[in-house]
């Protein structure tokens, strides 16, 4: 079986088209999000609109449950809590609904989805290190699980007792390992590549693809700006950080 896995969206519409469309030419099994549908992006309503009927499910992301009120928006910096205010104006009672309703995970064909963490999903850590890593395979039932939250992509693999991390983008696993996937983020990539991306799984051959694609940089940053929403929110898609 071969798993489209999506993440990070951020209401960047052209990155989102871009990665689709890739998907439409690759025709995978099923396609799932990881959640942050919504937030610094100026294209929430279209974002859910195109992914809704064509995902079999959904987590929910921090920038979600901010924009719907299910979360305060104390810790967030002055940009993104403006992006969630302007967000929650322009989203359709519809689609808050559904952010609303969203789950903190699921298991999904045999592997888990979180946005942040599998031990504390509503705590909205990133896993980063090893060591956090390990912890955090060792608590999940399934031997693998798909994260996003940090839009820093990577693959840690724990063997007994030992954490190997790499950013490859193709990596080819082990039946007697467990993996906590970092999937690269649609519409705001930052680990210095400004490419949108996305993961390919395949769960018989365990391979687990970084996908990353060229899209129409510009038109996302005039979005953001005839939108109003902060400028950096903009320029920061052009760095890639
Ligand atoms: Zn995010």
């Amino acid at each position: 079986m071969r798993l489209a896995i999506l993440s990070d969206v951020h209401g960047n519409l052209p990155a989102l088209e871009r990665v689709l469309e890739d998907v439409d030419g690759r025709k995978p099994d099923a396609m799932v999000c990881l959640g942050d549908f919504v937030g610094y992006g100026a294209s929430p309503n279209e974002c859910i609109e195109s992914l809704r009927p064509r995902i079999e499910g959904a987590v929910a992301g921090n920038h979600d449950l901010a924009a719907c009120g299910r979360i305060k928006l104390g810790y967030f910096n002055p940009d993104a809590a403006a992006a969630a205010r302007w967000t929650t104006e322009h989203l359709t009672p519809g689609n808050l609904e559904y952010l609303r309703a969203l789950p903190f995970t699921i298991h999904w064909r045999g592997v888990l989805l979180v946005h942040s963490s599998p031990a504390e999903p509503e705590e909205w850590q990133y896993v980063l290190s090893p060591n956090d890593a390990a912890f955090q395979m060792e608590s999940c039932e399934e031997s693998i699980c798909f994260i996003g939250h940090s839009h820093y992509p990577g693959t840690f693999e724990l063997g007994g007792s030992n954490v190997r991390y790499t950013r490859e983008a193709v990596v080819t696993g082990r039946r007697d390992c467990r993996y906590l996937v970092n999937v690269p983020s649609v519409g705001q990539p930052r680990d210095g590549d400004r490419r949108a991306g996305y993961m390919l799984f395949d769960d018989e051959a365990l391979r687990f693809e970084h996908v990353r694609l060229e899209y129409d940089i510009p038109a996302a940053m005039a979005c953001i700006r005839a939108a109003g929403l902060p400028p950096l929110l903009a320029e920061r898609l052009q760095w890639g950080e």
